[in-house]
């Protein structure tokens, strides 16, 4: 690894700092050897690294689909040097020794840090509680059966209890399945009946975020919302919040820039679970990102072989990438409009997912002398019309192809080294 001076790089407060990277950490420049790299990088904005509370990278068991090397270089491409992976692989990451096994793949074949997410339930069946202590043990903080819901809510109560004792965190797929079943695909709308596909209505989501609140007051275990996708899920959170629950809550990018009128063609790309909703539903989402009330965009990357999703539009498999458009997006909805500033992205970007998935000893920190060098470096006045075809993940499952957006990311460090981008500087 070479010592790196980034000169002139402006931080997220708009001021201006030399970045010195040398082994793992950001020193002080004078600490630097006579035989650094040193880059002028005037112009460009440096954040720390961003973090993904929410990400399939579906190995073991969806290798064709996508890998941990994979899936984190795509993280890379996108600013990431973290990615929670979500547990419904298969096997399911429902034991210690799964999760561990995972950690251990991320730490040899990982181009990004791999933080495994344990499953709530065994088998994700919604029953039994996996071993949730065991895989405390063994690292895990922040547990999901995403992909599904946990239906039952006494099932819900006991794991809130559980994790309350060691300061674990639940995220919820929330989606009811009597109101949203497994053919549930789209937005319940004029346009979804227009179409002819099956509903998903917007209270499917809110009831059972509705219902986890009331659980988290009632065992005082922490509950982090997935991929809100509507205006009385936002609502609801924003109650929570003002009693000072112990609620956060994530949006992804395709929620924040996507809406139903993506599904005409019925194009597959576009089947998302929860699905794409309306401007009322989008410009929700924005303001409560805004607020607070949502504290985290997670991209719920989903990678799919063209097999999955090349099926009728009920029958294909709901789910999009994300990782490496999540910056561009976010820049385009939120920072290009004056909504967020360069600090409230990074909060919402990488700070705030950090402390919910409590990394934030090492994800998500200022940077600062001492400090681990995980950054990006962005340039955001460059774009790009996006191809999925030059993706980086394995993946084509991509909803922003023949999009013109920002191509902001320049390169990316993880633990000082550049893990994208090298050649760019
Ligand atoms: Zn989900």
């Amino acid at each position: 690894m070479t010592d790196l001076l980034l000169r002139g790089v402006q931080l997220a407060d708009g001021s201006h700092r030399d970045l010195a990277l040398r082994g793992e950490l950001l020193v002080d420049p004078a600490d630097l050897g006579p035989g650094h790299r040193t880059v002028a990088a005037d112009g460009l904005i440096g954040l720390p690294g961003l973090v993904d509370l929410h990400t399939h990278l579906r190995q073991p068991g969806g290798e064709d689909a996508e890998t941990v090397a994979s899936g984190t270089r795509a993280a890379a491409r996108g600013g990431y040097t973290a990615c929670f992976a979500m547990a419904n692989t298969d096997p399911v990451a429902d034991t210690a020794e799964a999760v561990s096994h995972l950690a251990e793949l991320g730490r040899r074949e990982g181009w990004a840090e791999v933080v495994p997410v344990g499953a709530i339930t065994k088998g994700l069946a919604g029953q039994e509680l996996a071993e949730l202590g065991l895989m405390h043990r063994a690292g895990v903080n922040l547990f999901s059966d995403d992909g599904r819901c946990v239906q039952n809510a006494q099932v819900m109560r006991r794991a809130l209890e559980y994790v309350s004792d060691f300061g674990g965190v639940l995220a919820q797929h929330s989606q009811d399945d009597d109101l949203a079943g497994p053919t549930a695909c789209c937005h319940e709308s004029a346009i979804g009946g227009r179409l002819g596909l099956p509903p998903w209505p917007a209270a499917a989501e809110s009831v059972i975020v509705a219902r986890d609140i009331e659980l988290a007051r009632l065992t005082g275990g922490r509950l982090h919302v997935c991929h809100v996708s509507s205006a009385e899920s936002v609502e609801l959170i924003r109650w929570a919040k003002a009693r000072q629950l112990p609620v956060t809550a994530e949006v992804t990018p395709h929620h924040l820039l996507l809406g139903t009128a993506e599904l005409e063609g019925y194009d597959t790309t576009y089947k998302v679970n929860p699905p794409l909703r309306t401007d009322e539903h989008i410009e929700a989402l924005r303001q409560g990102l805004v607020d607070g009330v949502i504290d985290a965009v997670a991209t719920d990357h989903a990678p799919h072989t063209p097999e999955d999703k090349d099926h009728p539009f009920d029958v294909a498999r709901p789910g999009m990438i994300g990782l490496e458009q999540a910056l561009a997006v976010v820049i385009e909805t939120m920072v290009a409009s004056g909504r967020l500033d360069w600090s409230g992205l990074v909060e919402r970007m990488s700070t705030a997912p950090a402390r919910i998935g409590r990394v934030a000893d090492r994800q998500g920190r200022p940077l600062e002398p001492g400090q681990p060098a995980n950054l990006v470096l962005i340039d955001p006045s460059r774009r790009q019309v996006v191809d999925r075809a030059a993706s980086w993940s394995q993946a084509r499952n991509n909803p922003y192809h023949g999009r013109d957006l920002p191509d902001p990311v320049l390169a990316t460090f993880w633990r000082g080294r550049a893990t994208y981008g090298w050649d760019n500087l």
